[in-house]
């Protein structure tokens, strides 16, 4: 009877719908999806809190569709109007939530049509296709507005539903204003969703401002799967120095394979960690806010598709300025927030796919930002793996985020990674040689470089590859910058300096697949291959600093 009950099948679901669930591989619905669709379904406004990578997406989605296909294809032939209108803080989740609803609706893709109007084009190149009255309008709150204020949308005698997905950040992002704006142009009555990550004051506010009684779904879940799933490791690094030399370990040994997001807490951050693996031949992608959206967008597809390894990036609390933060704070409304806010959000709302490891280079600055970051691996029902490096001054913090996993219902928390440092001392003079050589003038300039080179990689994007999709893939993010002089020698990982221990698992990376698209490793193999996973070192006493100096 559960397994019945866990079915999409028993839902109600138009066969077409059921049909593309099933061309998805989805076996059955996920905990928010079987909460959620049923009484969506009946016709109940939501408030719905969805975990990262939860599904909650399909959760709207499958409903709206439904409702869709109810009303089009009833008895009496109905007008063509706007009837649900999706609103999101990013224009790279207006861009994944259309994809999505085209992935469920491929099978009556001939009776429901969805426009994206968060993107960065023309809002008079939007005009035309509004005009012809989607079913489905999804956008960020300004947009929506502007083409309300426009008359190029009129909603007030039309629309049915209302989803606000990623809830709690269309407010932190600026969008309060222009949401109350855009509340005066809807009807009376209409259906709404609201999905958030957290329930926090500006959901509150919102839920007051839009939904009418509605059923509050706060599963019975914690916001990261649990550690069959996800491992989570910290592993303390007395010095900045330690910390660099142990991602060198990690990444030219091998003991970190597949795909891996490193999370740091600036920009230039990006770029020294860049720069740095540059020294070794290591390739990797830089992701952050002052990339053109279009330039992040196709990189974030290109790493989904196997092409790269590493990316480097921020998360959205360090995406804008101090300065704009406390703007947007004590402001929300003012236009810099507002700019910063459409432009951020790489560690929220954004589909990484088959990220096999998250390494948290520099420590998360909150609780929030760490299941963010976490929960970039594991999704759906991968397993990954999170590796958070620790300084004596985050100690504090660590413990901060550990009480918040077991508040959530996690058993385990951050277990310690056992890894000897004394083991890879001999990688140290590399390390420090390679360090040297990024500069505060090549982080500067390899900053430069790079947002040049995305400019016209997003101008290219946007124009002559819209007709060649293809070649799309022939544009690379994660080409060497140069601005620090590699040294050829450092590429390759001489067997001498691989660990005792070590040599008979892993395989130093040597950086030649450099242009061979990888495939990621199967989902059942990836817990018994990844050395981070199986590999432990026996425990022994920490080598005391100077003596390491010395060694050096
Ligand atoms: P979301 O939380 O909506 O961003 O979804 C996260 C990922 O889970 C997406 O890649 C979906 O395709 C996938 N997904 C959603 N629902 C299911 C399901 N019922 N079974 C398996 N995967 C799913």
């Amino acid at each position: 009877m559960a397994e019945a009950e866990a079915s999409f099948a028993h839902m109600g679901l138009d066969a077409r719908l059921l049909q593309a669930i099933a061309d998805l591989g989805w076996g059955k619905p996920t905990t928010v999806q079987e909460a959620a669709i049923p009484l969506a379904l009946e016709g109940k406004d939501l408030l719905c809190r969805a975990k990262t990578g939860s599904g909650k997406t399909g959760a709207y989605a499958l409903p709206l569709l439904q409702g869709l296909l109810n009303a089009k294809m009833g008895p009496s032939v109905s007008a063509q109007v706007v009837r649900v209108l999706v609103l999101v803080p990013t224009r790279e989740l207006g861009r994944q939530v259309v994809s999505m609803l085209r992935q469920l609706a491929s099978h009556c893709a001939r009776h429901v049509r969805f426009v994206d109007v968060s993107g960065s084009e023309d809002m008079s190149a939007q005009r035309p296709i509004l005009m012809e009255k989607p079913d489905v309008v999804v956008g960020t709150p300004s947009r929506v507005l502007a083409h309300l204020q426009a008359h190029n949308l009129s909603l007030q005698d039309s629309l049915e539903l209302l989803v606000l997905d990623e809830a709690d950040l269309l407010f932190s992002f600026g969008f309060e204003d222009d949401l109350k704006r855009l509340l005066c142009h809807l009807p009376k009555i209409y259906q709404t969703f609201l999905m958030s990550a957290t329930f926090n004051e500006d959901v509150q506010a919102l839920k007051e401002l839009v939904l009418h009684n509605p059923v509050t779904l706060k599963l019975q879940e914690s916001q990261l799967p649990d550690s069959s799933q996800l491992s989570q490791y910290q592993i303390r690094c007395e010095t900045e120095e330690d910390k660099f030399l142990l991602l060198y370990a990690l990444l030219k040994l091998s003991l970190v394979r597949g795909k891996v997001i490193l999370f740091v807490s600036t920009i230039d951050r990006c770029y020294r960690l860049k720069l740095f693996l540059e020294q070794f031949s290591i390739p990797a992608c830089v992701l952050n806010s002052e990339l053109p959206v279009q330039s992040r967008c196709h990189i974030i597809t290109q790493f989904n598709k196997g092409f790269y390894d590493y990316i480097v990036a921020t998360d959205e609390q360090h995406l804008a300025e101090p300065e704009v933060l406390q703007q947007g704070k004590k402001k929300k409304g003012s236009k810099a927030a507002k700019i910063k806010g459409q432009e951020s959000g790489v560690a929220r709302g954004i589909d990484f796919q088959n990220v096999s490891a998250v390494i948290n280079f520099d420590f998360p600055p909150s609780v929030e930002s760490y299941i963010h970051r976490a929960g970039r691996t594991a999704r759906a029902s991968n397993p990954g793996t999170a590796l958070t490096f620790v300084s004596c001054s985050e100690s504090a913090q660590l413990a901060k985020i550990e009480a918040a996993l077991v508040g959530e219902g996690n058993a385990v928390t951050l277990q310690p990674y056992q890894f000897q440092m004394e083991e890879i001392e001999g990688l140290r003079y590399r390390c420090r040689d390679a360090m040297r050589s990024v500069t505060k003038q090549a982080i500067k300039e390899a900053r430069l470089q790079e947002i040049k080179e995305e400019l016209l990689n997003s101008e290219k994007l946007k124009t002559y590859f819209e007709d060649n999709p293809r070649d799309l893939n022939l544009l690379r993010h994660d080409q060497p910058l140069h601005p620090a002089i590699v040294k050829p020698h450092l590429r390759n990982m001489p067997e001498y300096l691989v660990p005792s221990s070590l040599r008979a698992v892993v395989r130093p990376f040597i950086g030649k697949q450099k242009y061979r698209r990888r495939k990621p490793l199967p989902s059942h193999t990836k817990g018994q291959q990844n050395p981070l996973r199986s590999f432990r070192y026996t425990k022994r006493k920490l080598q005391n600093p100077a003596k390491r100096k010395k060694t050096s």
